[in-house]
């Protein structure tokens, strides 16, 4: 397979016609309101239930009285100034680049994000910790699990779009727990470490730490997900994930899902029973 690097970042690529951005702008807004609208709704649809006969004119003004148009209005002013805030904050939001390098220097990429669009993670699950030790047991150049002090992963989450792959892109390799089963996890098969971790169906990519420069540190966070799954009793003064926040960024992203260096059609490596090493394949 040769090495090709794609870039999807908006503005650049394939993304970069100004309808497609638009688009992606317009949908978020647009999926936000008519969920607010579903809220506001869902109560006066119990007047199809006890109307026996089918609806009569006057049901048609009380599904759009007055009132409720008040509340529509109410929440759609609400809504529309809270995502204005959000697009200007981010649009003052600085853009941090941070180069990726596995520890042999074959896979080499960079990702350039916006400090709003990020979030470093600190993730404690078992599932992480378990993968870790599965790719380290693949052997390599001084392997050893990226497991930190209390058995966490520190991973970096951006845009699927964000993240470009330079050069070895023949050396990534698609990890997953079971047949069908868990995330869509990149290792490197040149030195085998982790490098990131996705699903198919949405936008965000978490990159470890581990493989980034020090800029890395520059962006958002680091917040903790899973904790209660440590290794040892968790008592670090880092605060826990801000959901709606992480929910926003899941939703604003959606138009990138297809985005960046990803394939999912990968032979998998399943680690999900320990990694056994005869089920790696190349
Ligand atoms: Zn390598
Ligand atoms: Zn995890």
């Amino acid at each position: 397979m040769q090495t090709k690097t794609i870039t999807l970042v908006p503005g650049r690529g394939r993304l970069r016609s100004r309808w497609r951005r638009q688009i992606c702008t317009i949908l978020p807004i647009l999926f936000a309101f008519l969920f607010f609208l579903l809220v506001l709704l869902s109560p006066i649809q119990g007047i199809w239930d006890i109307s026996d006969d089918g609806l009569r004119d006057s049901d048609w003004e009380l599904l759009v009285s007055f009132d409720d148009l008040g509340h529509l209005f109410v929440v759609a002013s609400v809504t529309g100034a809270a995502l204005t805030f959000r697009a200007v904050k981010r649009s003052k939001s600085p853009t941090i680049e941070t180069k990726l390098c596995c520890p042999c220097g074959k896979v080499k990429g960079t990702i350039r994000a916006k400090y709003e669009d990020s979030e470093r993670i600190h993730c404690y699950c078992t599932d992480c910790r378990t993968y870790n030790k599965a790719i380290a047991a693949l052997g390599g150049k001084g392997n050893k699990p990226l497991n930190h002090e209390y058995g966490e992963s520190h991973l970096c989450q951006f845009c699927k779009s964000d993240v470009t792959i330079d050069e070895g892109l023949e050396h990534i390799k698609l990890a997953r727990k079971a047949p069908n089963e868990g995330m869509y996890r990149y290792y490197t098969d040149c030195c085998h470490v982790p490098l990131m971790n996705t699903v198919d169906f949405l936008a965000f990519v978490g990159v470890y730490e581990d493989n980034l420069d020090k800029n890395h540190k520059k962006f958002h966070g680091p917040v903790t997900v899973f904790e209660q799954e440590a290794e040892k009793p968790f008592d670090l003064p880092i605060p826990q994930i801000n959901f709606p926040r992480f929910l926003w960024g899941l939703v604003r992203y959606m138009p990138w899902r297809h985005a960046g260096p990803f394939d999912y059609g990968k032979e998998p490596f399943y680690w999900g029973d320990n990694g056994d090493e005869s089920k790696e394949k190349e």
